[in-house]
Protein backbone atom coordinates (compact mmCIF):
# COMPACT_ATOMS: atom_id res chain seq x y z
CA UNK A 1 0.00 0.00 0.00
CA UNK A 2 1.39 3.55 -0.67
CA UNK A 3 2.81 5.75 1.73
CA UNK A 4 1.24 9.13 2.40
CA UNK A 5 3.68 11.16 4.21
CA UNK A 6 2.72 14.64 3.71
CA UNK A 7 -0.38 13.55 5.42
CA UNK A 8 0.64 12.06 8.43
CA UNK A 9 3.36 15.20 8.74
CA UNK A 10 0.48 17.49 9.64
CA UNK A 11 -0.94 15.24 12.86
CA UNK A 12 2.88 14.38 13.63
CA UNK A 13 3.42 17.82 13.56
CA UNK A 14 0.69 19.12 15.72
CA UNK A 15 1.11 16.46 18.26
CA UNK A 16 4.14 17.55 18.66
CA UNK A 17 4.01 21.02 19.49
CA UNK A 18 0.97 19.57 22.04
CA UNK A 19 3.22 17.76 24.01
CA UNK A 20 5.55 21.18 24.20
CA UNK A 21 2.32 22.90 24.93
CA UNK A 22 1.49 19.95 27.34
CA UNK A 23 5.04 20.14 29.01
CA UNK A 24 4.44 24.13 29.31
CA UNK A 25 1.88 24.17 31.51
CA UNK A 26 3.00 21.21 34.02
CA UNK A 27 5.43 23.24 34.63
CA UNK A 28 3.22 26.53 35.00
CA UNK A 29 0.66 23.99 37.08
CA UNK A 30 3.75 22.71 39.55
CA UNK A 31 5.18 26.22 39.57
CA UNK A 32 1.71 27.82 41.39
CA UNK A 33 0.79 24.77 43.29
CA UNK A 34 3.97 24.33 44.71
CA UNK A 35 4.50 26.29 47.54
CA UNK A 36 1.28 25.62 48.64
CA UNK A 37 1.28 21.88 48.60
CA UNK A 38 4.90 22.12 50.31
CA UNK A 39 3.73 24.22 52.83
CA UNK A 40 0.46 21.50 53.45
CA UNK A 41 3.20 18.27 52.93
CA UNK A 42 6.11 17.72 51.88
CA UNK A 43 5.31 14.06 51.18
CA UNK A 44 2.55 15.00 49.29
CA UNK A 45 3.90 17.80 47.07
CA UNK A 46 6.64 14.83 46.49
CA UNK A 47 4.05 12.31 45.60
CA UNK A 48 2.39 15.04 43.07
CA UNK A 49 5.60 15.59 41.34
CA UNK A 50 6.15 11.99 41.13
CA UNK A 51 2.63 11.33 39.36
CA UNK A 52 3.44 14.95 37.23
CA UNK A 53 6.94 13.27 35.94
CA UNK A 54 5.13 9.87 35.34
CA UNK A 55 2.20 11.41 33.21
CA UNK A 56 4.67 13.54 31.06
CA UNK A 57 7.11 10.61 31.08
CA UNK A 58 4.41 8.55 29.77
CA UNK A 59 2.75 10.89 27.15
CA UNK A 60 6.48 11.97 25.71
CA UNK A 61 7.16 8.27 25.84
CA UNK A 62 4.23 7.30 23.99
CA UNK A 63 4.42 9.94 21.08
CA UNK A 64 8.32 9.49 20.34
CA UNK A 65 7.38 5.96 19.87
CA UNK A 66 4.31 6.79 18.02
CA UNK A 67 6.18 8.63 15.57
CA UNK A 68 8.76 6.04 15.23
CA UNK A 69 6.21 3.83 13.98
CA UNK A 70 4.29 6.01 12.05
CA UNK A 71 7.12 7.23 10.21
CA UNK A 72 8.92 3.73 9.65
CA UNK A 73 5.37 1.43 9.55
CA UNK A 74 7.72 -0.62 11.98
CA UNK A 75 6.67 -1.80 15.19
CA UNK A 76 7.59 0.36 18.07
CA UNK A 77 4.48 0.20 20.06
CA UNK A 78 5.15 -1.28 23.25
CA UNK A 79 2.96 -1.95 24.62
CA UNK A 80 0.25 -1.95 21.77
CA UNK A 81 -2.54 0.47 24.27
CA UNK A 82 0.21 3.13 24.87
CA UNK A 83 -0.71 4.96 21.49
CA UNK A 84 -4.46 4.99 22.59
CA UNK A 85 -3.83 6.87 25.40
CA UNK A 86 -1.06 9.68 24.27
CA UNK A 87 -3.40 10.15 21.20
CA UNK A 88 -6.49 10.47 23.08
CA UNK A 89 -4.70 13.22 25.30
CA UNK A 90 -3.03 15.03 22.87
CA UNK A 91 -6.06 14.81 19.71
CA UNK A 92 -8.32 17.56 21.50
CA UNK A 93 -4.85 19.94 21.93
CA UNK A 94 -4.19 19.22 18.22
CA UNK A 95 -7.59 20.64 17.15
CA UNK A 96 -7.09 23.19 18.93
CA UNK A 97 -4.02 24.19 17.73
CA UNK A 98 -4.98 23.54 14.43
CA UNK A 99 -7.98 26.15 14.99
CA UNK A 100 -5.03 28.31 16.07
CA UNK A 101 -3.21 28.23 12.74
CA UNK A 102 -6.38 28.46 10.50
CA UNK A 103 -6.01 24.72 9.63
CA UNK A 104 -9.03 22.96 8.34
CA UNK A 105 -10.46 20.47 10.49
CA UNK A 106 -10.80 17.85 7.77
CA UNK A 107 -7.24 18.11 7.21
CA UNK A 108 -6.10 17.35 10.83
CA UNK A 109 -8.58 14.65 11.10
CA UNK A 110 -7.72 13.01 7.55
CA UNK A 111 -3.68 13.01 8.99
CA UNK A 112 -4.83 11.20 12.15
CA UNK A 113 -6.29 8.59 9.65
CA UNK A 114 -3.31 8.71 7.88
CA UNK A 115 -0.94 7.69 10.98
CA UNK A 116 -3.32 5.52 12.48
CA UNK A 117 -3.52 3.69 9.06
CA UNK A 118 0.31 3.57 9.58
CA UNK A 119 0.49 2.30 12.97
CA UNK A 120 -1.64 -0.68 11.95
CA UNK A 121 0.36 -1.80 9.60
CA UNK A 122 3.15 -1.27 12.00
CA UNK A 123 1.60 -3.32 14.25
CA UNK A 124 0.14 -6.05 11.53
CA UNK A 125 2.21 -9.15 13.22
CA UNK A 126 0.34 -8.57 16.24
CA UNK A 127 -3.56 -8.38 14.62
CA UNK A 128 -5.02 -11.83 14.02
CA UNK A 129 -6.99 -11.96 10.85
CA UNK A 130 -9.39 -14.61 11.36
CA UNK A 131 -12.44 -12.24 11.67
CA UNK A 132 -12.43 -9.15 9.93
CA UNK A 133 -15.50 -6.83 9.28
CA UNK A 134 -15.76 -4.12 6.48
CA UNK A 135 -18.24 -1.90 8.15
CA UNK A 136 -19.59 0.45 5.68
CA UNK A 137 -22.05 3.59 6.18
CA UNK A 138 -25.08 3.83 5.08
CA UNK A 139 -24.76 6.77 2.77
CA UNK A 140 -22.96 4.38 0.49
CA UNK A 141 -26.10 2.96 -0.83
CA UNK A 142 -27.83 4.79 -3.52
CA UNK A 143 -30.02 7.37 -2.25
CA UNK A 144 -33.39 6.22 -3.69
CA UNK A 145 -32.93 2.10 -3.23
CA UNK A 146 -35.82 1.13 -2.05
CA UNK A 147 -34.24 -2.56 -0.18
CA UNK A 148 -33.31 -2.33 3.44
CA UNK A 149 -29.20 -3.39 3.21
CA UNK A 150 -28.68 -1.61 7.12
CA UNK A 151 -31.23 -4.68 8.07
CA UNK A 152 -29.80 -7.11 5.92
CA UNK A 153 -27.32 -7.13 3.50
CA UNK A 154 -28.62 -9.92 1.77
CA UNK A 155 -31.60 -7.71 0.61
CA UNK A 156 -29.42 -5.99 -1.98
CA UNK A 157 -30.40 -7.12 -5.20
CA UNK A 158 -26.53 -6.38 -6.91
CA UNK A 159 -28.69 -3.99 -9.67
CA UNK A 160 -25.24 -2.12 -9.89
CA UNK A 161 -26.53 0.83 -9.38
CA UNK A 162 -24.05 1.69 -6.10
CA UNK A 163 -20.83 -0.16 -4.24
CA UNK A 164 -22.42 -2.31 -1.98
CA UNK A 165 -22.91 -5.15 -4.96
CA UNK A 166 -19.24 -4.79 -5.51
CA UNK A 167 -18.13 -4.63 -1.98
CA UNK A 168 -20.71 -7.48 -1.43
CA UNK A 169 -18.63 -9.32 -3.85
CA UNK A 170 -15.72 -8.45 -1.88
CA UNK A 171 -16.96 -9.99 1.10
CA UNK A 172 -17.85 -13.43 -0.41
CA UNK A 173 -14.68 -13.57 -2.23
CA UNK A 174 -12.42 -13.34 0.89
CA UNK A 175 -15.19 -14.87 3.03
CA UNK A 176 -15.26 -11.89 5.51
CA UNK A 177 -18.24 -10.20 7.32
CA UNK A 178 -19.96 -7.19 6.19
CA UNK A 179 -22.30 -4.58 8.05
CA UNK A 180 -23.54 -1.33 6.83
CA UNK A 181 -24.47 0.86 10.08
CA UNK A 182 -26.72 4.16 10.14
CA UNK A 183 -24.33 5.85 12.87
CA UNK A 184 -22.11 5.38 15.87
CA UNK A 185 -24.31 3.44 18.02
CA UNK A 186 -25.61 1.42 15.32
CA UNK A 187 -22.04 0.67 14.41
CA UNK A 188 -20.84 -0.31 18.14
CA UNK A 189 -23.78 -2.36 18.10
CA UNK A 190 -22.97 -4.29 14.98
CA UNK A 191 -19.45 -4.41 16.21
CA UNK A 192 -20.30 -6.18 19.80
CA UNK A 193 -21.92 -8.81 17.43
CA UNK A 194 -19.64 -10.01 15.13
CA UNK A 195 -16.94 -9.95 17.12
CA UNK A 196 -13.97 -8.76 14.85
CA UNK A 197 -10.39 -9.28 15.55
CA UNK A 198 -10.20 -6.52 13.06
CA UNK A 199 -12.13 -4.17 11.05
CA UNK A 200 -12.22 -2.22 8.08
CA UNK A 201 -14.14 1.14 8.26
CA UNK A 202 -15.46 3.05 5.24
CA UNK A 203 -16.78 6.65 6.99
CA UNK A 204 -16.62 10.04 6.50
CA UNK A 205 -13.51 11.81 8.86
CA UNK A 206 -15.86 12.36 11.64
CA UNK A 207 -17.14 9.00 11.76
CA UNK A 208 -13.86 7.31 10.92
CA UNK A 209 -12.42 9.20 14.15
CA UNK A 210 -14.50 9.16 16.61
CA UNK A 211 -15.32 5.18 15.53
CA UNK A 212 -11.28 4.42 15.66
CA UNK A 213 -11.19 5.69 19.26
CA UNK A 214 -14.84 3.87 20.34
CA UNK A 215 -13.82 0.18 19.41
CA UNK A 216 -10.15 0.54 20.90
CA UNK A 217 -8.39 -1.92 21.30
CA UNK A 218 -9.98 -3.71 17.93
CA UNK A 219 -7.67 -2.31 15.46
CA UNK A 220 -9.16 -0.53 12.54
CA UNK A 221 -7.85 0.44 9.04
CA UNK A 222 -9.91 3.53 8.19
CA UNK A 223 -10.82 4.58 4.48
CA UNK A 224 -12.24 7.44 4.34
CA UNK A 225 -15.28 7.63 1.54
CA UNK A 226 -15.96 10.09 -1.59
CA UNK A 227 -18.03 12.25 -1.73
CA UNK A 228 -19.08 13.21 -5.15
CA UNK A 229 -22.62 14.77 -4.60
CA UNK A 230 -21.44 16.15 -0.75
CA UNK A 231 -21.91 14.51 2.26
CA UNK A 232 -24.04 11.57 3.38
CA UNK A 233 -25.61 10.89 -0.15
CA UNK A 234 -24.39 8.60 -2.56
CA UNK A 235 -20.79 8.38 -1.36
CA UNK A 236 -17.91 5.66 -2.95
CA UNK A 237 -15.16 4.06 -2.03
CA UNK A 238 -11.68 3.37 -4.10
CA UNK A 239 -12.63 -0.24 -4.29
CA UNK A 240 -8.93 -0.96 -5.69
CA UNK A 241 -7.70 0.92 -1.89
CA UNK A 242 -10.28 -1.15 -0.30
CA UNK A 243 -9.19 -4.51 -1.55
CA UNK A 244 -5.92 -3.80 -0.97
CA UNK A 245 -6.30 -3.72 2.69
CA UNK A 246 -8.16 -6.70 2.39
CA UNK A 247 -5.23 -8.60 0.39
CA UNK A 248 -2.99 -7.02 3.44
CA UNK A 249 -5.03 -8.03 6.45
CA UNK A 250 -4.93 -11.61 5.11
CA UNK A 251 -1.75 -12.26 3.27
CA UNK A 252 0.33 -9.34 4.39
CA UNK A 253 0.56 -7.84 1.39
CA UNK A 254 -1.64 -5.39 -1.00
S1 LIG B 1 -26.61 -2.45 -5.68
FE1 LIG B 1 -28.72 -1.86 -6.23
S2 LIG B 1 -30.02 -3.07 -4.88
FE2 LIG B 1 -27.96 -3.13 -4.03
S3 LIG B 1 -27.94 -1.48 -2.56
FE3 LIG B 1 -27.13 -0.63 -4.47
S4 LIG B 1 -28.93 0.25 -5.49
FE4 LIG B 1 -29.70 -1.11 -3.89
Amino acid sequence: MEKTESNKSIFIFLSILSLVVLLCFSFLFWYLIEPRIVSFSKYVAFGVKIGLGIFILGVSGGLFLIVLSALTEKDFLIPYGKKQITLKVLFPINLLLAKFFGWPKGKVIESFVEVNNSLFKAAKKRIKNDRVLILLPQCLQKFDCPHKVTANIDNCKRCGECLICDIIELKERYNLSLAIATGGTLARKVVVENRPTVIVAVACERDLTSGIQDVFPIPVYGILNQRPFGPCVNTKVNMKKLESVIKFILNGVG
